[in-house]
């Protein structure tokens, strides 16, 4: 268990920069969920972490300890980190018991303390009596746990996780994901969990990092990277969005779709205003409707649905709870409960 910080942080590869200038904090014991698009570095990022890559320029430090500097590198091995790569990558020729003892330093324990962690480890998988088999004789969940169980084996300050879900069905990986993140819970393990999943993000993590282009663009709790966005980028990023054209008033209110007062006179700033499907309210009672759209799409979930709506010459995506009372090529009024998150266009 051991705080991460890493400070302005550069690698390349060749003339290419993969990583810019990345800042990044994390807590004791708290999981992070690093979200970003494929290629944007996450992996790079962890691989910087683990001493797998020697960073170009910034620092690392674990606890008050510096790891990394372009000058100064402490060795992977040494790191005390836990790191299950994208595909688990179990070494086909070793049962799971030989597997999940891989890391451990055979220098410092005896056979017998070997054989107990491997046991514990075993029971917090849930693979009692599976110890002989081989990686190809166990499902694709139980291949990820015992990846997961090797890195935990060593007992490590701080376990980085690449994707491990990513191979998994959708139910199967809803469950492992949270019995994995009850493990990390429970051994107060700091830890990073790589997804390209926005829902498994919020999910999962005390802290989520969102990523693109090498940097990290936002940081925060779940629920601040959702309901307060830096920018309608970031937003997207964690969840459905709705992106208006917006223009700011030298008198403070916003003149958007929702909101079409007319004062062009006085506009201070244009750009955008960022909405989530379900800060929108439909109704059919039209009678002191402001605004007024027709429903072009209905797709239903089951605990909710999502509703198109064409306004002038917009298509709004409204979530309404349980089954949709609507029809499609029904008039109904719309309202936007707010907030008003408005983004100035940069001044380029
Ligand atoms: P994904 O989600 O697809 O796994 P990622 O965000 O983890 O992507 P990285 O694997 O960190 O992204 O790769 C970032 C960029 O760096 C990519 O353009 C990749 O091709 C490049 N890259 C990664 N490793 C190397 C390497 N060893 N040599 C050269 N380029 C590399």
């Amino acid at each position: 268990m051991t705080t991460l910080e890493i400070k302005n942080l550069d690698v390349s590869f060749g003339e290419k920069k993969i990583l810019d200038n990345l800042s990044f904090n994390l807590d004791s014991g708290q999981i992070a969920a690093l979200l970003g698009p494929s290629g944007c570095g996450k992996t790079t990022l962890l691989r910087s972490i683990a001493g797998l890559i020697q960073p170009d320029a910034g620092t690392i430090r674990f606890g008050k300890q510096l790891v990394s500097l372009s000058s100064l590198s402490l060795p992977a091995h040494k790191r005390k980190i836990g790191y299950v790569p994208q595909e688990g990558a179990l070494f086909p020729h070793l049962n799971i018991a030989q597997n999940i003892a891989f890391g451990i330093d055979r220098s410092a324990f005896t056979k017998e303390q070997i054989k107990q962690v491997v046991k514990e480890m075993l029971t917090l998988i849930d693979l009692v009596g599976l110890d002989k088999r081989m990686p190809n004789e166990l499902s694709g969940g139980q291949q990820t746990r015992v990846a997961l169980a090797r890195a935990l084996a060593v007992k490590p300050a701080m376990i980085l996780l690449d994707e491990p879900f990513s191979a998994l069905d959708a139910q199967l990986r809803a469950e492992l994901r949270t019995d994995v993140i009850k493990l990390l819970r429970t051994q107060k393990t700091t830890a990073i969990l790589v997804t390209h999943d926005r829902e498994e993000a919020l999910v999962s993590s005390d802290v989520v990092a969102l990523m693109r282009d090498g940097k990290i663009m936002q940081q925060g709790s779940p629920e601040q990277v959702y309901s307060s966005p830096t920018s309608a980028t970031t937003a997207m990023s964690t969840g459905d969005t709705l992106v208006l054209s917006a223009k700011r008033l030298v008198n403070g209110q916003t003149n958007y779709l929702f909101n079409p007062i007319n004062l062009d006179a006085n506009i201070l700033e244009i750009g955008e205003v960022v909405i989530r499907p379900e800060e929108i309210k439909i109704s059919k009672d039209l009678s002191s409707a402001k605004i007024i759209g027709e429903i072009t799409k209905i797709d239903y979930y089951g605990h909710d649905a999502m509703v198109e709506i064409a306004v002038s010459n917009e298509s709004v995506q409204v979530r309404i709870p349980g089954p949709a009372k609507y029809a499609t090529g029904e008039k109904v009024a719309l309202e936007h409960l707010g907030p008003i998150r408005f983004f100035a266009n940069s001044k380029s």
